[in-house]
């Protein structure tokens, strides 16, 4: 970096300006970013070092020709959204929760986003105000809905105003108790989570929780850890998302640090996801044997607060399964082999004499 950013990067004229993507590059660069959006705030930008083309921050959020690949087992709605949405922002996959999708606007745009035909500025935008309605009056015409999850696009990025009209009119449906809020915000833009957001995160009688998106240790930068704890300071139960990248965190070392700055910051590990199939992102993705075997590597070498669950989106839209190598698997003679941490197999129940 040549100098302090003060501004989101957005064009490949301010990545090549920023020492991000080297002047040869502008042209491959200019490629992807005709196809997929582009955005790399102040402090994510700050945290890239120009001079490594593997920076695990870079690979994040620069574009790579690359994504201009597209594998034949690659599909626009990886997770299958469009297949469960009853109506315009609404998918309702699970029977007691929603996805409400406000917004299809990030504060950055991921490489590997598995919405990446649907979010930035070609995306899907945001909701009309006669959209929301139609999605709240969904939403209070299911009794069975406990839990409405905004997600996106990132939630965050709307003004606590618009932000506090969404939670009050949740407060005015019974039978949601829980807000769920997931957003890149508190580590891509932390200075976005002040006193104003988090009072409007929270929504009269219900229970609020934000997943925080984070894949790399160093994004939880001091910035990050404060927005983290002004976040849990309020009151606001924390929890992890991160997806297993190639290039990023396919490291038990990195993987290990990661989770455990989550637990530093009060965020609880709870979902590494596998990569999905969207479009372009094929060097992303590592094979599920390699994913068991990275989460078999956190088990018992580290706190039992750093586990996240390892799970798959099926595709097609059939829902999350968790992945990883199971533990105990019974023999045909009805015993369980079951594995510790150190990988060695014992019987279960244990052979008498
Ligand atoms: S913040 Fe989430 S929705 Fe937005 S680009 Fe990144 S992965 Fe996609």
């Amino acid at each position: 970096m040549t100098q302090p950013l003060s501004r989101t990067l957005r064009t490949p004229d301010e990545l090549v300006a920023a020492g991000l993507v080297p002047a040869g590059a502008r042209e491959g660069a200019a490629a992807v970013a005709a196809r997929y959006a582009v955005a790399i705030t102040p402090a994510m930008a700050q945290l890239i070092d120009p001079a490594d083309p593997d920076d695990p921050i870079g690979r994040q959020f620069v574009p790579d020709p690359a994504e201009l690949r597209i594998l034949p087992e690659e599909r626009p709605d990886p997770i299958g959204d469009l297949s469960h949405s009853p109506v315009e922002g609404v998918v309702h996959r699970y029977p007691d929760r929603v996805l409400l999708k406000a917004v299809h606007v990030c504060p950055v745009y991921c490489r590997f986003c598995f919405r990446r035909e649907m979010v930035g500025p070609q995306g899907l935008g945001t909701l009309s105000p006669e959209a929301l309605d139609r999605a709240f009056a969904y939403v209070a015409s299911h009794p069975e809905i406990w839990e409405v999850i905004f997600t996106g696009g990132d939630p965050l990025v709307l003004s606590p105003r618009r932000l506090a009209e969404l939670t009050e009119r949740l407060a005015g449906i019974g039978h949601v108790r829980i807000v769920r809020f997931h957003s890149r915000v508190p580590v891509v833009e932390p200075e976005r989570v002040d006193a104003a957001l988090i009072a409007a995160l929270k929504a009269s009688g219900k229970t609020t929780y934000v997943a925080v998106h984070a894949n790399h240790p160093r994004e939880l930068a001091p910035a990050a850890r404060a927005a983290c704890a002004r976040l849990a300071d309020a009151g606001i139960p924390l929890l992890s998302q991160s997806v297993l990248l190639k290039g990023v965190n396919d490291d038990p070392e990195i993987l290990a640090a990661l989770m455990r700055g989550f637990v530093e910051c009060r965020v609880q590990p709870y979902y590494l996801h596998h990569p999905d199939l969207a479009p372009g992102t094929g060097h992303f993705r590592l094979s599920i044997a390699e994913g068991q075997a990275l989460v078999a590597s956190l088990r018992g070498r580290i706190s039992g607060l750093c586990q996240p669950t390892y799970v798959l989106d099926i595709p097609g839209g059939h829902g999350k399964a968790p992945i990883a190598a199971p533990f105990a698997v019974r023999r045909a003679d009805g015993v369980y082999e079951v594995t510790d941490y150190t990988g060695a197999t014992h019987p279960y129940p244990p052979a008498t004499d």
